[in-house]
């Protein structure tokens, strides 16, 4: 027996009514904020994401799927979205278009090499938003309304935004120094991973989830009191912009996002329950990744969400889906005579734009109404002999189990009522 690989998970019919739920919600809202919609490959060349996400990222060293496609190039499995959405707003010109041009994806399969666990896939999914070509405050304070109108229409409760600023290249170096500084008397009592990012990336010591680590993270420097003159302005002007729009927040300032390409703004909104690794979705600005990936300077920042996780949160706050109370009709039929009529019937219906379907051929009918009943149909459409003669089909609705005959004719308006 063959089994979906560790990880990667079938979305079933039965959740499919979640997915849906999820993405018409981010559809909708993505237009209300005038994001258009984009779709790029599943995969890219590797170079792009060493560029881009970093070389010595978790993602990169440890989590991509990477492959020499049968030319000999070396190709990555995306692991996030924001890399491919640059590379194509570079590829396609984009920047000729009126800034900033904001972008958003639904569904899109990302791919990492984690240990599986609830809510985690190798292959998930995301929901992304990106604008790219603005500077100010606003646009980041815009990505992370858009984040937060998701979870709140979506009717999750009780979630925490969590926002920090990491700088730009104008102050980090400085901030990094002074955590070099902090770090190397502690070195000794720090783990494996965190003894290599000291030397390669030393931000990620702050977000390093080992018990031993983390009381060093809690008392170590701070980037958001270290930022140069604009830096600083950027970040006042993103909380008031937030206070404006009463979105909560709270500064946190071990929050520095897995990702290098991050400049400034980096935020996360995690669900109530087990704190850091269940985030529900983050982002932040990469104003220095265009130019990193050839293009001219061009100040950006995005959103990505996990929908397997949305998913996982929605049905823990005990969230229902809203009824999709579409009419679903199921044709029966007696007899070989009613059986053609059946079949047009049927199609007669879904030509009418209604969603139906013949019942199981070659059983008695009262087999056919025990799978009508099971299979989530809203009426029953019975045709027998005696119907036949009079030219009219038996409607039953099955929430109720009123029954009445209707001309054959009239059936699709009967059932769309
Ligand atoms: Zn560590
Ligand atoms: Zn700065």
């Amino acid at each position: 027996m063959y089994k979906a690989p560790r990880g990667a998970a079938d979305i079933l019919p039965g959740e499919q009514p979640w997915w849906r739920h999820i993405e018409r919600t981010a559809a909708d809202l993505c237009q209300r904020f005038a994001y258009r919609r984009i779709d790029t490959p599943i995969f890219e060349s590797s170079a792009l994401f060493h560029r881009s996400v970093g070389e010595a990222t978790d993602i990169v060293e440890k989590e991509t799927y990477t492959f020499d496609d049968r030319s000999g190039d070396s190709m990555t499995l995306r692991p996030e979205g924001t890399a491919a959405v640059c590379r194509a707003y570079l590829e396609h010109g984009m920047h000729v278009l009126p800034l900033p041009v904001r972008l958003y994806s639904l569904r899109a399969p990302m791919f990492r090499y984690d240990r599986p666990q609830a809510g985690r896939y190798r292959q998930f999914h995301q929901v992304n938003a990106e604008a790219i070509g603005d500077a100010g405050a606003a646009v980041d304070v815009e990505v992370i309304e858009l984040a937060w109108r998701l979870f709140e229409t979506l009717g999750l409760r009780n979630l925490s935004l969590l926002i920090n600023s990491i700088g730009d290249p104008a102050c980090r170096p400085a901030y990094l120094d002074a955590l070099r500084a902090y770090y190397q008397g502690h070195l000794a009592s720090l783990c494996g991973d965190c003894n290599k990012r000291y030397h390669t990336n030393p931000l990620r010591l702050l977000d390093c989830k080992k018990p031993t680590c983390q009381p060093f993270a809690q008392d170590a420097p701070r980037s958001a009191d270290m930022l140069c003159e604009p830096c600083r302005d950027h970040w006042r002007q993103l909380q008031d912009g937030l206070r404006i729009l009463s979105i909560p927040f709270a500064v946190e300032h071990r929050l520095v996002r897995g990702l290098d390409y991050y400049t400034r703004t980096v935020f996360e909104v995690q669900p109530p329950e087990e704190g850091g690794q269940s985030t529900l979705g983050g982002g932040g600005r990469y104003d220095g990744l265009i130019q990193q990936l050839g293009g001219n300077p061009t100040p950006a920042v995005g959103f990505a969400c996990g929908i397997e996780r949305l998913i996982l949160n929605l049905k823990r706050q005990g969230i229902a889906l809203p009824p999709e109370s579409e009419a679903f009709a199921v044709v029966a039929c007696m007899g070989d005579a009613a059986r053609p009529v059946a079949l047009k019937l049927a199609a007669d219906l879904r030509r009418a734009g209604l969603r139906a379907v013949l019942a199981p051929s070659g059983k008695s009918l009262k087999a056919q109404m025990r799978y009508i009943g099971a299979s989530g149909a809203t009426h029953a459409l019975i045709l027998g002999d005696d119907e036949l003669r009079q030219g009219v089909v038996a409607i039953k609705t099955l929430a109720t189990g009123d029954q009445r005959l209707v001309p054959l004719a009239d059936a699709p308006a009967a059932i769309a009522l």
